[in-house]
């Protein structure tokens, strides 16, 4: 392999690794074609071992709020590493992002850093739990809390109701207290609570949906939500790893107006290293290890340079420009309304501050049956002509795109383009 491109380096990876990759979705599995292995990013770009440059709209999936390379980013992390890596003791570092994450999203009154969105889903409902002493959980389907046994259950067809695992190595007792409820309908979740009386710890959700494509919640939907965990005696969980700091700067939580018991967070707090949080109510973090009997560990938790580089995100992802990134978002949604229109190709578009999603379908799309139901052929083919012309998609459906403030008028308009061709050649 004397000249690096992608094909050579999947062949081999593939050899190496199962699907050649270190996450699914990056594989390509779902749109065919080998996955480009990226070279180096640098504000809205990202340019592969082959020569070609994309306008990115995935952004490792979501942590780069200000583009790939941010300056400010890449100095905070080089100071830090001069410093020391890592110390498995406390630094300064930990309680000034608290300071920062608790400014942004004060309901989180306490909060523990751990390394993952995965473990701060694990590990806040590891509290409810002891909180409440129940067992059970409710979760929607087409949610996506990371990959911790007792979150991979989700309704396919009738086995969601029964809890029954969706990937193979997960006990079924593992699972078993997990409820699966769909989202945006508040009588089905009403329904669950009135079946297992005293039995339901917490309901998590994603209060805006984003593994599923970019699925909004109704009017209402999570005010009714708070409203029925808080008269069954169950603690509501927003599983903002990917919606805080990017439905809002204060999140989803701060966009509705509604105050969850307990917040998990990951994805924008580390700046592009790998960060979680989870946190909330005084009362709950209380419970947890050491000034409470719950376990929670981590050897990297609370790390340097995670904490560095999240603390200059945080610092530099102002009104100013959340605003400038949602704009941008508000114009390319636009723009795929338009050129889908002028196509006949039918499209359910949807926004929420710089998270963008669109679904090839001709009917509402309000939860996983309805997101399920959308062209997952002609997607696989935008998305070929997306990134022949430069732009660069999540590599599936069901996943929701994300612009960030270096995405200036220039890449906007090369967008515009790409999706101007691209449906056409779809309708073609
Ligand atoms: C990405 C994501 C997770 C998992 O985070 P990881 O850091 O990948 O473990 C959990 N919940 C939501 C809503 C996410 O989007």
């Amino acid at each position: 392999m004397s000249i690096p491109n992608s094909e050579a380096l999947f062949a081999l990876a593939q050899t190496l690794m199962p699907g050649g990759v270190s996450s699914p979705v990056r594989a390509f599995k779902a749109v065919g074609g080998t996955p480009r292995f990226i070279d180096h990013g640098k504000g809205a770009y990202m340019t592969d071992v082959d020569g070609n440059r994309y306008v990115d709209y995935v952004m490792s999936f979501g942590p780069l709020v200000l583009g790939h390379a941010f300056p400010a980013i890449v100095e905070a992390i080089a100071a830090q590493a001069a410093r020391g890596t890592s110390f498995g003791a406390p630094s300064p570092l930990e309680a000034e992002l608290a300071q920062a994450v608790q400014e942004r999203v004060p309901s989180m009154e306490r909060l523990r850093f751990v390394s993952s969105g995965t473990e701060a889903t694990m590990s806040a409902l590891r509290a409810a739990r002891a909180f409440t002493g129940r067992n059970k959980i409710i979760k929607f389907d087409g949610h996506y809390h990371g990959h911790a046994d007792l979150l991979l259950a989700r309704a396919g067809s009738g086995v969601a109701t029964l809890g029954l695992p969706d990937s193979p190595g997960v006990p079924a007792a593992v699972t078993a207290d997990t409820l699966i409820a769909p989202f945006n309908d508040l009588g089905a979740v009403a329904a669950t609570f009135a079946a297992h009386p005293g039995g339901i710890a917490a309901v998590i959700v994603e209060p805006v949906a984003g593994n599923m494509g970019l699925v909004l919640p109704h009017e209402g939907y999570l005010q009714g939500l708070a409203t029925l965990a808080r008269e069954h005696g169950a603690l509501l969980v927003f599983d903002e790893v990917m919606t805080g700091f990017r439905v809002s700067p204060g999140g989803a939580q701060a966009a509705y107006g509604i105050t969850p018991d307990l917040t998990t967070l990951g994805k924008v707090i580390g700046g592009g290293l790998p960060v979680g949080a989870y946190g909330g109510r005084a009362d709950v973090m209380a419970l947890v290890a050491p000034s409470g009997p719950v376990y929670q560990a981590g050897t990297l938790s609370g790390n340097p340079l995670a904490m560095a580089a999240g603390l200059a995100s945080l610092h530099h992802w102002d009104e100013q420009a959340f605003d400038k990134a949602a704009k941008a978002a508000a114009r390319v949604v636009e723009a795929i309304e338009e050129a889908a229109r002028g196509a006949g190709v039918p499209v359910v578009t949807a926004q929420a501050g710089t998270m963008f999603g669109f679904f090839l379908s001709s009917e509402p799309v309000t939860g996983w049956q309805s997101a399920s139901r959308c062209d997952r052929v002609a997607f696989a083919c935008l998305h070929r002509v997306l990134l022949d012309e430069g732009v660069y998609l999540p590599p599936s459906p069901f996943e929701t795109c994300f612009i960030s403030a270096a995405h200036g008028a220039e890449e906007v308009e090369k967008t515009v383009q790409a999706f101007s061709k691209a449906f056409t050649y779809l309708a073609g």
